[in-house]
C-alpha cells in the first residue's frame, strides 16, 4: 500500500463555544500520497473545519489525525507549526496576502520560518510565481492585480516551500468562473507534479473533475467514490 500523507480515524470537533457545536463527528479518512480529493456539502457541514483538522491548525477533540505516518496528539504545537511549515500550503477564499508586500514578497513570506537567506528566498519566490504564471507581475501590489491573479500568487505562497499537501478552502469562491477554471487547472497541474491536493467546493463543475470526491452532512462523511 502507498505511503498516507494524511489519515483520520474517528476523528470529531466539538468547537468549545457556548453552546459548544460538535462540527464534525467519526471521520475516517486516509489521503494517500499524491492524491486529489474534493471535500463538498452544504454550509456548515463541516468542510472549513475538517481542512482545519487536516492542517494542524485545529486538535480534534475525539479521535486521531496523522501526518505522514505521525500521531499529531504526540506532537507539541512548535512541532506541529514545524509541520505547518514544511509539509503543507493553505489557500483561502480570501486570498489573506499582505496589502503592504508585492508578489513576490507575499511569496518569499512563505518561507520565512524555514531558515532561507533572503536572496534564495527571492529566488524560489520567483520561481513559484513563474509556476503559476505570474512572473511578469512580481512587483506589483495585491491591490493591483485582479483577483484571478492574487489567488495565484496565494497558491504559489502555497507552494514555494514544496510542500506535501495543499489545502484550499473555497479558493475560487471570490473569483468569476473564467479566473475560477484557471485556478483549477493550477490545483491540477499541483496534483499532476506529485503534490498532494484537498479542495472545498460548492461548485459542481469543480467538483466533479476531481476523481476522489468526499461529501459531508451534519459534521460527517456521507459519500466518499474511493469507498
Ligand atoms: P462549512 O465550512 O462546511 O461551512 P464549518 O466547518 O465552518 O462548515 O462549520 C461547521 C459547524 O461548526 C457549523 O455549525 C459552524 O457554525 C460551527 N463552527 C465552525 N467554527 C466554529 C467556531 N470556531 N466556534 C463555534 N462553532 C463553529
Ligand atoms: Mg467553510
Amino acid at each position: 500500500m502507498s505511503q498516507a500523507v494524511i489519515e483520520l480515524v474517528g476523528a470529531g470537533k466539538t468547537h468549545p463555544s457556548r453552546p459548544p457545536v460538535q462540527a464534525l463527528t467519526g471521520i475516517d479518512l486516509r489521503i494517500e500520497a499524491g492524491q486529489m480529493l474534493a471535500v463538498v456539502g452544504p454550509s456548515g457541514s463541516g468542510k472549513t473545519t475538517l481542512l482545519q483538522l487536516m492542517g494542524t491548525l485545529e486538535r480534534p477533540t475525539e479521535g486521531s489525525v496523522w501526518i505522514c505516518s505521525r500521531n499529531t496528539a504526540r506532537l507539541s504545537d512548535r512541532d506541529l507549526s514545524a509541520i505547518r511549515s514544511w509539509q503543507i500550503g493553505f489557500v483561502f477564499q480570501q486570498f489573506f496576502l499582505i496589502d503592504g508586500l508585492s508578489a513576490v514578497e507575499n511569496v518569499a513570506h512563505g518561507l520565512l520560518y524555514r531558515g532561507i537567506t533572503r536572496p534564495d528566498r527571492q529566488r524560489l519566490a520567483l520561481a513559484a510565481l513563474d509556476r503559476v504564471g505570474l512572473s511578469q507581475r512580481s512587483d506589483h501590489l495585491p491591490a493591483t492585480l485582479s483577483g484571478g491573479e492574487r489567488q495565484r500568487v496565494a497558491i504559489a505562497r502555497a507552494v514555494v516551500g514544496r510542500p506535501a499537501l495543499v489545502l484550499a478552502d473555497e479558493p475560487t469562491g471570490n473569483l468569476d468562473s473564467d479566473s475560477g477554471r484557471g485556478i483549477v487547472t493550477l490545483l491540477h497541474d499541483l496534483n499532476q507534479a506529485g503534490i498532494s491536493v484537498v479542495v472545498v467546493t460548492h461548485n459542481p463543475d469543480i467538483a466533479a473533475g476531481i476523481t476522489r470526491r468526499i461529501e459531508l452532512r451534519d459534521g460527517r462523511i456521507i459519500e466518499d467514490t474511493n469507498a
